[in-house]
């Protein structure tokens, strides 16, 4: 008998609240359409064998070949569209702040800015399909790490903490062929709430 093990996670956010950074079209075809592919994907591909009903991270973790491409597409995804939050109209400069994150980001990359100028450039460098991330060691160091199509930065025993998606359907409908400028703007919609938790849990 056929039992899905793994769901499309839920937005918490309406497809429409991180326009006009992300709209709403690209959401419905990126996160309705491609990552729901991965999701049925993958509860076909492991029917029978020894990842049936293993933790997501798991079988990332321990997978090759069909299987890893779609499960490592689905805790992508899953990580990529629960760091966002709408776009809010007077932000406040995130800088300085006491976040355990921010503290963690200027010891490791000299300064905030310094940080995002060496992601952005690591995203837009990235040469096909792929993933940027900030990611810690055990130690909670920072790192940014440059994953080639399905990577996660788990594979190499790194905790993934932010991330940009660098395959075109993540930015096509709305920025064409301008990867830069779509990575930039990410920035805006970023939930530091979320990846400081992520970082201190
Ligand atoms: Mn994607």
């Amino acid at each position: 008998m056929l039992s899905a093990i793994i769901s499309l996670i839920a937005l918490p956010y309406a497809p429409n609240a991180l326009e006009p950074v992300i709209s709403r079209e690209t959401i419905e075809y990126h996160y309705g359409k491609h990552l729901q592919t991965y999701v049925d994907n993958l509860n076909k591909l492991v029917v029978g064998t020894e990842f049936e009903a293993m933790p997501l991270e798991e079988i990332v973790a321990k997978s090759q070949g069909a299987i890893f491409n779609n499960a490592g597409q689905i805790l992508n995804h899953n990580l990529y569209f629960t760091q966002f939050k709408p776009v809010t109209p007077n932000p406040s400069p995130v800088t300085p702040n006491q976040l355990p994150i921010f503290k963690a980001i200027a010891r490791d990359f000299g300064s905030f800015e310094a940080f995002q100028t060496e992601f952005e450039q690591k995203g837009t460098t990235l040469f096909g399909s792929g993933w940027v991330w900030l990611a810690a060691d055990k130690d909670g160091k920072l790192v940014i790490t440059q994953e080639p199509n399905a990577g996660n930065p788990v594979t190499k025993g790194l905790k993934p903490l932010l991330t940009m998606d660098v395959w075109e359907h993540a930015y096509y409908i709305d920025y064409r062929n301008r990867r830069a400028a779509h990575l930039h703007s990410l920035w805006q919609i970023i939930n530091w709430d979320e990846i400081n938790r992520r970082y201190t849990e």
